[in-house]
């Protein structure tokens, strides 16, 4: 039974910043038997979002083509069990301690070696197999009709260091935008490096491939791998690469390339150097689906972002709408700190000190054209 939370118009200077109305559900209860929630988000453009306190996972976005008509635009599944019994995609999760790889699951901090779980051959993946995305975050509905959910992960979860508060808002703007706040402290110095996980498919979920979307990154460089996905801490120019995304180029048209990277990835599944440098929010990347006219454009404060284009789903997942995920079915767009940043000194720190707080936010922005 739906309960009406929060309807609310917030005009500053005549300009509405953020109307919402934010509906709660029970969703069933986990394994362990703990209650779970779904939050209904909608804008006074006829979005919506249905994100759940499992996992704070983005389980259906709606937004416009060209026409108005409405799709669900991001891979989810039916139920709350079908994500517990298998979300190897972390399709729409929100990604903690850290999103993406450490190499060798370990890092060195203030001279203490600390030991990851491997949950990726060698390496840590997204926190290792006990992330955030497997969470129950607790939910509160801000005044403003966002969607707060709060996760504290214990001093040595996953091997992290610190007690860590991780605080997430989901925002849905009348400008048709998804909006995400992250917020972190720690009692010790630990790493931090949280990230939405949403695959999208601007054509709709279960549409079939996202080879002919239009992407854009606003990225002169990016961070070349080994075989396991680890950055080699080169920063390499995309200039004259199948990775130069710097004017507007289809998924497909490079992708079987025989370029080493792409085989590593099996596809696109790297990190971005953004232009911006993070820390102001700006515009990171654009997609474009031209049948429907849907456009996506990603703006964050991070100063980088994995493109993954869904290579490693392989049709195990019936999706919502009842239709096979396969191969490339779905992209990911997860603004992030570059990975294995705890063994690359180079790169922009995730350390984060007691006292310190960890801010960050990443826009989705739907239009159609
Ligand atoms: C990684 C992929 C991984 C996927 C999760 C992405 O962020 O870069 O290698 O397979 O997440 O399934």
């Amino acid at each position: 039974m739906y309960t009406q939370l929060a309807v609310l118009a917030l005009a500053i200077g005549g300009m509405t910043i953020a109307t919402a109305a934010t509906n709660k559900a029970d969703f069933g209860k986990t394994k362990e038997g703990a209650p779970v929630q779904i939050f209904t988000l909608t804008n006074a453009k006829g979005m919506e979002a249905k994100i759940m306190t499992y996992g704070g996972i983005v389980v259906s976005l709606k937004a416009p083509d060209r026409k108005g008509a409405m799709a669900d635009i991001v891979l989810g599944q039916g139920s709350l069990k079908a994500y517990e019994e298998n979300n190897g995609p972390y399709l729409g999760a929100l990604i903690g301690r850290y999103g993406n790889r450490i190499g060798h699951a370990r890092f060195n901090l203030d001279g203490k070696e600390y030991i990851l779980e491997k949950n990726d051959g060698e390496n840590t993946l997204h926190g290792g197999a006990h992330g955030f995305n497997t969470k129950v975050w607790t939910p509160k509905v801000l005044p403003d009709g966002g969607l707060e959910l709060t996760y504290v992960s214990k001093d040595g979860e996953g091997g992290y260091p610190g007690t860590l508060t991780l605080v997430v808002v989901y925002r849905l703007t009348d400008s048709n935008e998804l909006k995400i706040d992250y917020a972190a402290t720690t009692d010790k110095t630990t790493v931090v490096n949280p990230t939405n996980h949403s695959y999208f498919n601007l054509k709709g979920e279960g549409n079939g491939d996202i080879l002919d979307h239009l992407v854009t990154l606003y990225a002169d460089r990016f961070t070349p791998v080994d075989a396991g996905l680890i950055p080699t801490g080169e920063l390499k120019p995309v200039k004259g690469t199948p990775f130069d995304f710097t004017k507007p180029t289809a998924i497909g048209a490079r992708i079987e390339q025989n370029d080493e990277q792409l085989k590593l990835g099996k596809g696109y599944d790297h990190n971005w150097v953004l232009n911006s440098g993070g820390g102001k929010l700006a515009l990171a990347a654009k997609v474009e689906e031209t049948t429907t006219g849907r456009v996506m454009e990603v703006l964050t404060t991070e100063p980088g972002i994995q493109f993954y284009t869904g290579n490693f789903l392989d049709g195990s997942i019936t999706g919502k709408g009842g239709k096979v995920y396969a191969r490339r079915n779905g992209l990911a767009l997860e603004t992030q700190h570059f990975p294995d940043s705890p063994n690359k000194p180079k790169f922009p720190t995730t350390t984060l000190l007691p006292g310190q707080k960890f801010q960050s936010e990443t826009v989705y922005r739907f239009s159609a054209h």
